[in-house]
């Protein structure tokens, strides 16, 4: 879903805005789980239309296979029935651009062969991009693990990170993934184009090093932020809790998509929550028991894991939601006040675009390098110290949830959220520079059409 939603975002202001007709090719081993299903479903009244490639077979596949080489596989092995769809496409319509994700780069070898222009949507951070196509680089001139470093890695333009902060995906270079990755970056190189969902106010430092013409280098277009915004859905039990009570009292906790928690991590969040004494919705997913977490089974009712007579204690000032809730609505809403999230990057520009502060849980996938901007670039969150055994104690989480609700650095980092929100309006607005960057692009596609 984080790669989905933005790029629909995109696809919408495509149609919207410069009147282009879009369709979605789908990638797929089985059926759509309904989250992504009602998801692409939703899209078909904009004029926006997808394919359901045939399913991709796994049963060769070990399960120690990352979920991101399965991302790979699944278009790998989908090719052939992506060249028969290409090619009925191409022949019944003008196809200015072929649009994929960075996880879908083998997609280009079939553009090639449509004389397609090939472009890559990023739904992550400048910094996250810069980082990949600096990657070749890095790789030929160190020899240790990333992690094992002792300086920073200067990624261009960036605040030095720490290697073991660096995306999951480099962090054991024996590892096959480390090197189905390298291969795969290197063909980014290839792509006419990329679209990044971030903007100058967020990382003037990176874009601005992005943007430095080099021999092989692709043009890229800040178009961000693209979120789902809030709005409808006012029938959710969510959104009418939340209706009763004062503006910017309650904190909004969830990890995203994909993740959960060990469970004496859940246990201590819990006790964390309920010893804070402040109001929250809280995404409760059932325990994982692998590290790092991104999985949740969601058969097994998480409400089980909660601590003994919990539910009870919480009655009024806290609401658990089982799984996944409205969340570009709950941001939006005027009684959220906080969001302490695994820093995923829709989440976060879905707060920043909403004025709402963080405090920062990062998990998986970039989230650790998404936490360096937005603690030492932008210093909009609050950090939650690690204590023994990895584990974030409830005393830490309550004393960290009382200083965003209510102490004096809560309001410094509110303060600063409030001006990313005025920011990420104007670059938006009609003059603004996201705008004007999509409307290149835009004008670009146009132009094949009138050639
Ligand atoms: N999301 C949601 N409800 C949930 C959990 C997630 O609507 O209960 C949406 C969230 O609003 C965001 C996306 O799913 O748009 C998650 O993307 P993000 O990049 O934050 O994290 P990821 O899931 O990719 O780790």
């Amino acid at each position: 879903m984080g790669h989905l939603i933005p790029l629909c975002e995109f696809a919408k202001r495509l149609v919207l805005a410069h009147n282009f007709s879009i369709t979605f090719i789908v990638p797929n081993d089985g059926p759509l789980p309904a989250g992504p299903k009602s998801f692409l479903d939703s899209l078909i009244p904009t004029g926006i239309n997808y394919i359901l490639l045939p399913p991709v077979n796994f049963d060769d596949l070990s399960n120690d296979v990352s979920i991101e080489a399965r991302f790979s596989l699944t278009l790998s092995r989908s090719l052939p029935s992506l060249r028969n769809v290409l090619k009925s496409l191409v022949s019944s319509s003008r196809v200015v651009a072929f649009v994929f994700d960075l996880m879908a780069t083998d997609a280009s070898d079939i553009a090639a062969e449509f004389n397609l222009s090939p472009y890559i949507f990023f739904p992550s951070t400048a910094m996250v991009l810069s980082f990949i196509l600096y990657l070749p680089k890095l790789h030929e001139s160190v020899s240790c693990e990333y992690r094992d470093l002792l300086e920073p890695v200067q990624i261009p333009g960036c605040t030095p990170v720490h290697g073991k902060d660096l995306i999951d995906l480099v962090q054991d270079r024996k590892n096959g993934t480390y090197k189905w990755f390298l291969q795969f970056v290197k063909r980014c190189h290839l792509a006419e184009g990329i679209m990044v969902n971030s903007f100058k106010e967020l990382e003037a430092g990176a874009i601005k090093a992005l943007q430095e013409e080099e021999p092989g280098k692709p043009p890229i277009y800040p178009i961000g932020p693209l979120v789902q915004m809030g709005g409808a859905d006012n029938g959710s039990d969510c959104l009418r809790w939340l209706d009763d009570h004062p503006y910017g009292s309650v904190l909004f906790v969830s990890f995203g998509s994909l993740g959960a928690l060990s469970s004496d991590q859940l246990t201590e969040l819990a006790f964390g929550l309920e010893m804070s004494g402040h109001r929250f919705i809280w995404v409760v997913r059932s325990p994982s028991s692998t590290v790092p977490v991104y999985y949740f089974d969601d058969q097994i009712d998480p409400l089980a894991f909660l601590p003994e007579g919990f539910l009870d204690r919480i009655k009024g000032i806290g609401l658990v939601v089982p799984f996944w809730a409205p969340q570009a609505q709950i941001l939006s809403h005027g009684s959220t006040g906080g969001f302490l999230t695994h820093c995923g990057w829709n989440s976060t520009l879905e707060s920043i675009v909403n004025g709402v502060p963080l405090i920062a849980w990062p998990l998986y996938a970039e989230q650790k390098m998404n936490t360096v901007i937005l603690v030492e670039d932008l210093k909009v969150v609050l950090k939650l110290k690690v204590g023994e055994h990895g584990i974030i104690g409830r005393t830490e989480i309550s004393q960290v949830v009382k200083c965003l609700m209510e102490g004096e650095e809560g309001n410094v980092v509110r303060s600063r959220m409030r001006h990313l929100k005025d920011a990420a309006t104007k670059v938006l607005s009609k003059d603004g520079e996201s705008t004007k960057s999509l409307a290149e692009l835009a004008q670009k596609w146009k132009n094949k059409i009138m050639n």
